[in-house]
């Protein structure tokens, strides 16, 4: 009780309290940010707290910040570094004068689930004193201390602050995971740093090449947190494993029937596979007998809504009988739970070896997400987890073998392998404009970087000389892919600024349309009453004036197999889309629905952002995409019933076939009309298309 009590003074200090005869008490137990005393919860939290191996650093680190304007800081997941180093940090003052203490994180979820744990940490309402900040949500307010924000949005900041004026210190958490915000946000808070004497940086991870980072940061000191795992033995499989799914199936049911007590955590690649095995593991686990602990099945990944992903943190489940078999809690999750989350009481953890990553070929212009193989490092961190709370079992799904031979050793930085048009708009936005000698950990590849100027200037946000053109201004305000913002500010001319907005907001959300395996049949039957008969873009517009006819009501999207998160959520990306075309003069115009031209225009200004975008029927009944020549096919999920001549896509998806996914029927004629630079005949391969277009141009001279 007495270290608690000292603890707290050292956190907030002592708060005077003056009473009506003016006689100040002082008292040790009343919250400074809310005036009340603190609740009972906040002393369990704090007491589990101070035993995170963080705190014994507590004074080393303040130290180190206090000396140096760059710390690096390794420690183990879970140690507490992303709850309580912003919490050092504050109760040392360093969030005065209105400044903010701003933490990072890569991913979504991890910025809303740590935000939330720590607001009742420090007992406050979340949005308060701490607040979170991610795109197209905003949970913070003026008397925000900590932030924690996506490196994307913080990156978003710099354009209208771009010394960051508001913050105290900026923490780059989990920089291990190398996005593309956080290299570039390292660079910048380079530049940041020689501009502003009294910025504080920490660079935190868990598994870091501490060396490369100091070196990055002009010897930056490093301070090492020792974790507290305990052992955890790894099996691997003696064969390589054929299905990775059936296999993941296979081992949870077996952990649970043969295995002792504590929870489970899979590591499976994406929502669906997830979902899908959750109802699977609950259905088997159901059909087992009393002599096996009932079980408590729960999905982790980024679109889930913040409400179910808080579910990870609750209790496993009670017997089904007092004094029978213990209950376990399996959680299923994408790569978040590597490092981003920790959830204690894990024992087992069974790593199938893959996670979704992005791949950027930037010679046929195709970004995907592809299922692939995790590095050894990632593998080592997954195993990891098992032993948070006590020694566990971490169960390989490939061969020892496989694991020795065939992993890398680190992934490669995301810089490496993304489409990099939205980002150099950022650059070049936040007036970087010589790319090339930018201060990069790792440089992009030339071609990538050309690229993406290309299309910048296609699009006209970059003029020729390369330079950001009015347009291109306009573009950067909207966190969108360039494309998308191009649209939005040219719909009012062509006068669907109401409906590209609906559009671009269903673009920018999880996919609407729910497909589940056992009901396929019936989703596409309900599906098919939105359906548009010029192709998605269209159906998915329906859908939404649909929803709105129906007062967002969820059971009619439960009925009419629609995801209503993905819906609800696209209603609020539109707002604030509208919000900032509002600012920038854009007006909200419709075509008369009953006009022939509705739908005319709406494709019509789809092709001023996605003109580069085409696929064109061959005469075998293919599709190749324009220039780039890729021969592709239309999604099974298309809503389309015919084989259009010109298809614009939205999508490329690559798997054992290349799709084009949500595509909308469009008008050669179009083509030249919105993009002649593009469509320009004199550099173009030779081939079927470029007939078309041939004769599309003598068509086209004759008739104007
Ligand atoms: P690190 O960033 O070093 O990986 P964190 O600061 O995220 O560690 O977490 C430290 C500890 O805080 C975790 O081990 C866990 O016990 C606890 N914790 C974090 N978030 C939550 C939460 N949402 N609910 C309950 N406990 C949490
Ligand atoms: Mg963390």
């Amino acid at each position: 009780m007495k270290r608690r009590l000292e603890l707290d003074k050292n956190l907030f200090g002592q708060k005077r309290f003056s009473s009506a005869d003016g006689s100040t008490t002082t008292t040790k137990s009343v919250n400074p940010y809310t005036g009340r005393p603190f609740s009972q919860r906040y002393y369990t939290i704090l007491e589990k707290r101070q035993k995170l191996p963080v705190w014994d650093h507590r004074s080393k680190f303040l130290q180190l910040v206090k000396e140096n304007r760059i710390v690096v800081l390794v420690g183990e997941t879970g140690s507490g570094k992303t709850t309580q180093i912003p919490q050092f940090l504050l109760a040392e003052g360093y969030a005065r004068n209105s400044l903010v203490i701003a933490c990072t994180q890569p991913r979504r979820v991890a910025a809303m689930s740590v935000a939330k744990r720590v607001a009742a940490e420090l007992d406050v309402a979340l949005g308060e004193e701490i607040g979170y900040t991610i795109r197209f949500d905003d949970c913070s307010s003026p008397r925000t201390k900590v932030k924690y924000m996506t490196d994307g949005m913080l990156l978003r900041e710099a354009m209208s602050d771009p010394i960051l004026r508001r913050y105290s210190v900026v923490i780059l958490d989990e920089a291990h995971e190398r996005t593309v915000s956080t290299d570039v946000l390292m660079g910048l808070l380079k530049e940041v740093m020689k501009r502003r004497e009294d910025i504080r940086l920490v660079i935190m991870s868990a598994t870091l090449d501490a060396a490369k980072f100091q070196a990055y940061f002009d010897n930056a000191p490093l301070l090492k947190v020792p974790g507290r795992l305990h052992p955890v033995e790894i099996f691997y499989t003696p064969e390589p494993e054929t299905d990775y799914l059936e296999s993941a199936l296979r081992t949870v049911l077996q952990i649970h029937m043969c295995e002792p007590e504590g929870d489970v955590l899979l590591f499976l690649t994406g929502e669906q596979e997830i979902d899908q095995t959750c109802r699977r593991i609950t259905e088997e686990c159901q059909k087992m007998g009393p002599e096996v602990g009932p079980v408590k099945c729960l999905p982790l990944y980024s679109s889930l809504s913040s409400k179910l992903q808080q579910r990870i943190f609750e209790d496993p489940p009670p017997p089904r009988t007092p004094g029978g078999p213990k209950g376990r809690k399996i959680v299923i999750s994408t790569n978040i739970a590597e490092t981003s989350l920790t959830i204690d009481g894990i024992v087992y953890v069974i790593d199938p070896g893959f996670s979704k990553q992005k791949v950027y070929n930037p010679r046929i212009r195709v970004e995907s997400l592809l299922v692939t193989p995790i590095s050894k490092a990632s593998a080592k961190q997954r195993a990891g987890r098992a032993g948070r709370t006590q020694p566990g079992k971490a169960f390989r799904l490939y061969t020892e073998k496989a694991f020795q031979k065939e992993l890398q050793e680190q992934t490669h930085p995301e810089i490496l392998r993304s489409n990099l048009s939205s980002i150099v708009l950022t650059l070049k936005k936040l007036k970087i404009d010589d790319l090339v000698h930018f201060d990069f950990m790792d440089p992009p590849a030339p071609e990538t970087l050309m690229r993406a100027l290309e299309l910048l200037n296609y699009l006209g946000a970059l003029d020729d000389e390369g330079d950001l053109t009015k347009l291109g201004e306009q573009m950067a305000e909207f966190p969108l892919d360039p494309q998308l913002s191009k649209m939005l500010i040219v719909s009012p001319k062509f006068k669907c600024s109401n409906e590209i907005l609906s559009i671009v907001s269903l673009l920018s959300v999880p996919r609407i349309f729910m497909r589940p395996p056992d009901k396929k049949a019936q989703a596409d039957q309900a599906h098919e009453k939105f359906s548009h008969i010029d192709g998605d873009h269209l159906t998915m517009l329906n859908v939404y004036h649909a929803f709105k006819a129906n007062h967002d009501d969820s059971n009619w999207c439960f009925d009419n197999y629609l995801n209503y998160r993905s819906l609800k959520s696209a209603g609020s990306v539109r707002v604030q889309l509208e919000r900032i075309m509002k600012r920038l003069n854009l007006s909200m115009i419709s075509t008369d629905f009953a006009s022939k031209d509705y739908y005319i225009n709406i494709r019509r200004c789809l092709v001023e952002g996605f003109f580069m975008q085409i696929a064109h029927l061959q005469r075998t009944g293919q599709y190749l995409t324009v220039k780039d020549h890729q021969t592709v096919s239309l999604h099974p999920s298309s809503c389309l019933d015919h084989k259009p001549e010109w298809c614009l896509y939205n999508e490329f998806v690559l798997t054992s076939k290349n799709f084009i996914r949500t595509v909308v029927e469009v008008r050669g004629q179009w083509l030249l009309e919105s993009a002649s630079h593009y469509y320009d005949l004199s550099n173009f391969p030779d081939g079927q298309t470029k007939h078309a277009l041939e004769s599309l141009y003598r068509r086209f001279q004759r008739n104007y």
